[in-house]
């Protein structure tokens, strides 16, 4: 049997691997949650019993929960390549929206319904049945096949791919595909990330009745103003686009908005909001945080209010693989041969755990067979898709 027949006759260990897993929830402490350390417990069972040698690096947290993070290497070639999955997952939200318990997963019309079978339980079981097949073809891997198993993607990556990084267990020569993103066909390989910058607003004007607002300062009029004017110049000034990218070019969205007066005859008096921008990588978030600070300056001097920006987070675009990429030719190469499809490369204005990896220096690729179901209410993993996704990636290695 060759590796991927094989692969097609565990279909039913995987589904059934897949809701073990799910029935062992991985939430974040910081969402509640209790970390990853039971279902690592399951996970690093697993493996052993597939006579593979698991690294645990277990990490305590501020909540004095235990992160666990599992490592599995197989094969002695020269160059190894990870598929890098996290084994956490977010809280399922309002529970009325589910249409059963989302950590009893079940199977319906080819699809395992379950909170974290998307995101990123089909990632993680595709990892590891890839490598028993090819541990139980009895061949010799091309490459090193390392599976990295980590914790607290969704909250900040600090006890998951940072302490792993530190801890030395990637090398710079080291390739790696990211199954934490993909479009429903499988069809595209993501490559680059937008910059990510979140920036906080505060205006003070001075809060008065409603009836008399000559005597105060609506700090609400001045942040529609505001917003207005860094609305427009954003886009027209930082208005290029990329065709790489999905969409093509850099947003500048306000989204969160901090709860004001109480009333409705108050003219209020702060005002606190935030925006989300995704940024091309050819432009820099510094000339974007000073256009900000300018126009709210401008704002200041004009409406008297004063106006604070903070940066809240940062994160630099990379530059976008090279298309000739090592681990591009690899993984197009065994999609093309499973799917009988060519792999379009991407940018994305999401952030992903790759960005770490590349960051370092680990050429990586973000890649999988996914509906866009992750976060939401219902969230499942297309059975075919899982299985298709565990012969690409056992064909990387053959
Ligand atoms: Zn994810």
């Amino acid at each position: 049997m060759d590796v991927l027949e094989r692969i097609d006759s565990y279909k039913k260990e995987m589904v059934s691997a897949m809701v073990k897993m799910i029935a062992i929830p991985a939430i974040s402490p910081v969402s509640g949650g209790e970390g990853e350390s039971k279902r690592a417990d399951f996970l690093e069972d697993l493996l052993k019993k597939m006579g593979l040698e698991v690294k645990r690096f277990d990490y305590k947290d501020e909540f004095g929960k235990i992160r666990s993070n599992l490592i599995v290497e197989y094969g002695k070639a020269a160059q190894r390549i990870w598929i890098l999955s996290h084994i956490d997952t977010v809280s399922p939200g309002d529970l009325s929206l589910w249409r059963h318990d989302p950590f009893d997963a079940y199977v319906k019309d080819g699809k395992i319904y379950g909170r974290g079978t998307n995101d990123d339980g089909q990632g993680v079981i595709s990892s590891i049945f890839a490598l028993k097949a090819v541990k139980e073809s009895g061949v010799d891997p091309k490459f090193t096949f390392g599976i990295a198993l980590v914790a607290d993607e969704e909250v900040g990556n600090e006890y998951g791919i940072k302490k792993l990084l530190k801890e030395g267990v990637f090398s710079k020569k080291d390739l790696a595909v990211v199954p934490d993103w993909g479009r429903p066909k499988g069809d595209e390989i993501e490559i680059a990330e937008k910059g990510i910058l979140w920036l906080k607003f505060r205006v003070v004007g001075k809060q008065v009745h409603a009836s008399t607002p000559e005597q105060g300062l609506n700090a609400y009029r001045v942040s529609v103003k505001l917003l207005d004017l860094l609305d427009n110049a954003l886009h027209k000034r930082f208005g290029k686009a990329d065709p790489l990218f999905e969409p093509p070019k850099s947003t500048f969205e306000m989204t969160k908005h901090e709860k004001n007066v109480e009333s409705v005859n108050i003219i209020p008096g702060t005002e606190t909001f935030f925006m989300d921008c995704r940024v091309l990588p050819n432009y820099k978030l510094d000339n974007v945080v000073a256009l900000v600070k300018n126009i709210s300056k401008r704002v200041g001097r004009q409406t008297k209010a004063r106006i604070y920006v903070e940066v809240v987070s940062r994160d630099e675009a990379l530059k976008p693989l090279p298309k000739n990429a090592k681990i591009i030719q690899i993984l197009q190469r065994s999609i093309k041969q499973v799917k009988h499809k060519e792999a379009r490369l991407v940018g994305i204005g999401g952030g992903t755990v790759a960005k770490f990896l590349r960051r370092y220096g680990v050429e990586s690729a973000v890649w999988s067979s996914q509906d866009d179901v992750a976060h939401q209410p219902n969230e499942y993993a297309v059975i075919s898709n899982m299985v298709e996704d565990t012969k690409i990636f056992a064909s990387m290695f053959v």
